[in-house]
């Protein structure tokens, strides 16, 4: 059988501790894999106007993302437009999933940054049992049920128009402004869900004014949970726990930026996107 190419590291994430960790990296020369959205990080686009970045006096997101996104370019970094839905410790190296395919490193950076919307209770005990994040992988599953489809971006509008080409109710919850999703079997309910019921998987999402019954939920999200992410990942309030080197408690594995914990910024994310490409370095020198 032909062997699977090996990067050496593969970065998940396209925001600023992502393009920090890929600048560094590619200046020591190495294979680098880096998965994310080419457009870079959303909330990077989203703010208003940054004060607090050193060199870049009051600069506006769309303004800060076109430079980063122009000085990655220059550099040569391209991003591979998929999302990471697992990352697997295989003894030796990590196995990074993706909706389409699997790839191989030998160390991995973990640059997810986090989800600013609250999870409804029950996320977690019910994934894998009714609840999902990821649309491609399990989207099959729900062909002719009723769903509900959580959505936090507008960016993710596709994977619940997939959704809804093969469920035949969608319940779609937009937790964003100005959705402009449609489909003949698509019902949208506002609010916020606040917690998933149900005996042995998933069967109701409860609102504080309704509930809506369903097959399956679907949680389309910028950022899922580290822990959904990895399996064995040592967190902290649901945070990516980490050393002073931006390691993980598992072997080869490091993590950067908002994913790391508070505070959220941008200077931190840089920061530590720089600290945990060092430190892979290292990591692949004392492999040999
Ligand atoms: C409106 C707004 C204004 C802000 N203003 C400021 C400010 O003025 N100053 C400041 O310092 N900070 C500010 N921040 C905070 C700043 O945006 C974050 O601290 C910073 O973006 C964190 O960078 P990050 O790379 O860790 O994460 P992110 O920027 O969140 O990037 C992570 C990227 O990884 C992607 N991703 C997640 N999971 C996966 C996966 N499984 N596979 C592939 N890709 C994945 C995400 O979609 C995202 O694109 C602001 C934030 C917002 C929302």
């Amino acid at each position: 059988m032909e062997e699977k190419e090996r990067y050496d590291v593969i970065i998940v994430g396209a925001g600023m501790a992502g393009l920090s960790a890929a600048l560094t990296l590619r200046l020591h020369g190495l294979k680098v894999l880096w998965l994310g959205t080419p457009l870079l990080s959303e909330k990077i686009r989203r703010a208003e106007k940054i004060e607090n970045y050193p060199g870049l006096p009051s600069v506006s997101g769309e303004a800060f993302a076109a430079a980063l996104r122009d000085q990655a370019e220059r550099a040569g970094l391209s991003v591979t437009p998929q999302t990471a839905t697992g990352v697997y410790a295989m003894g030796g190296y990590l196995s990074v999933s993706t909706e389409k395919e699997s790839f191989e490193g030998r160390a991995v950076i973990l640059a997810t940054g986090v989800e600013s919307v609250k999870s409804a209770a029950g996320e977690e005990a019910f994934l894998g049992r009714g609840v999902s994040y990821c649309a491609t992988c399990d989207g099959a599953l729900y062909r002719g049920k009723t769903i509900a489809v959580v959505c936090t971006s507008k960016e993710k509008e596709g994977e619940a128009a997939f959704l809804a080409s093969l469920a035949a109710k969608v319940y779609f919850v937009p937790l964003y402004k100005d959705p402009s999703f449609a489909a003949p079997n698509v019902e949208y309910v506002g609010g916020m869900p606040l917690k998933i019921e149900g005996k042995r998987r998933a069967e109701k999402l409860v609102f504080k004014d309704r509930e809506l019954p369903v097959d399956g939920i679907f949680f389309l999200k910028s950022a899922r949970p580290p822990a959904a992410l990895v399996g064995g990942l040592k967190t902290e309030g649901g945070h990516v726990a980490v050393g002073r080197d931006m390691s993980t408690n598992l072997k080869g594995l490091f993590a950067a930026g908002d994913c790391t914990g508070r505070p959220y910024q941008y200077a931190k994310a840089a920061g530590e996107g720089n600290v945990a490409a060092h430190a892979a370095v290292e990591y692949l020198r004392s492999l040999g």
